[in-house]
């Protein structure tokens, strides 16, 4: 009878075959995406509102494809999760991005920019993952305060003690940590009261909502002024508008990221972008 109903379910959906067909397909060219040397990192800018400062580059995985042309994460990174690949790739990320960081000059701070790079659930649960990134900053000559790693809510969820003796580890380097895409999984507040963090990124749903109403604009106030009760750093995501930076000014947000600043852009243009040859 499951045998039939497939059957059925195939013949009148043929659009789902077709799509389960193109998964298989890029699962067996993600494998060989690496070794093919078809991936690539853009960077884009993190800036300090009060006087638009680039302080950082978050980097960001592009998938040079033979046919399909320049891939997003967002049609692929499911899928290397799945897989497991995003671990061979993650850590290629993040040797790339701490090369790349380590050649950057200095801002008007007088210290060069830090690198945020991804970090997927699956790659930090890998044994010796806070070795590895221990490894990677010697092999590179990064400086560790130079990398900020980005993780999501998922990773913190169940509580496991050894991501919190991992991420305990890396702080231990003077690694920071941030909070990705904070508001939008379970938002798990509990989870903020452990002191291995050190940045919340908050998600572009709530940089969008912030012009809509004065209770929204509160909501974003409130949370970046909890971050600061917790001795984390606030950036916000997605910033499009000079509205939104203006609201986002007000609710005491100190960062931002987003087209309004600058697109993600290649490594070379982070070097124009740094010695002020181009501009947003
Ligand atoms: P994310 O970590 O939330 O990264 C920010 C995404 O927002 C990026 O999309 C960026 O291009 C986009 N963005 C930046 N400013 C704006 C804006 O003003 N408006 C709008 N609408 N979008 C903006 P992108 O590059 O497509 O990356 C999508 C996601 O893929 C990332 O979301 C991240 O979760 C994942 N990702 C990217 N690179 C890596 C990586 O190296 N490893 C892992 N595990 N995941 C990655
Ligand atoms: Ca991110
Ligand atoms: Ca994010
Ligand atoms: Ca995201």
């Amino acid at each position: 009878a499951k045998a039939e109903a497939k059957g059925r379910w195939r013949r009148y959906r043929p659009d789902l075959d077709t799509s389960s067909v193109e998964r298989i397909q890029m699962r067996a060219e993600l494998e060989q995406a690496l070794p093919g040397g078809r991936f690539e990192l853009d960077y884009q800018p993190i800036v300090r509102l009060s006087d638009m400062v680039t302080v950082g580059f978050e980097a960001l995985l592009r998938w040079n494809h033979p046919v399909r042309g320049r891939l997003m994460p967002g049609s692929f990174i499911d899928i290397a999760e799945d897989t497991g690949v995003i671990v061979a790739i993650g850590n290629w990320a993040l040797a790339t991005a701490a090369a790349t960081a380590a050649s950057w000059p200095a801002t008007a701070d007088g210290r060069p920019p830090y690198v945020s790079v991804n970090v997927s659930a699956r790659q930090f649960r890998t044994a010796g993952f806070a070795a590895h990134v221990e490894h990677t900053l010697a092999e590179t000559e990064l400086p560790a305060d130079r990398l900020l790693l980005e993780i999501t809510e998922t990773l913190l969820l169940r509580d496991d003690e050894q991501v919190w003796h991992d991420l305990a580890e890396l702080r231990r380097l003077g690694v920071r940590v941030a909070i990705d895409d904070f508001g939008t999984g379970y938002s798990a507040l509990n989870y903020l009261r452990h002191t291995a963090l050190d940045v919340l990124k908050l998600d572009r749903v709530f940089t969008s909502s912030i012009t809509t109403s004065r209770h929204q604009a509160d909501l974003v106030a409130g949370i970046v002024s909890l971050a600061h009760k917790m001795d984390l750093d606030a950036v916000a995501e997605g910033v499009e508008s000079p509205e939104e930076l203006d609201l986002l000014r007000r609710a005491g947000c100190q960062y931002g990221q987003g087209y309004l600043f600058a697109r993600p852009m290649s490594t070379r243009r982070t070097h124009q972008w740094l010695t002020g040859t181009i501009s947003a």
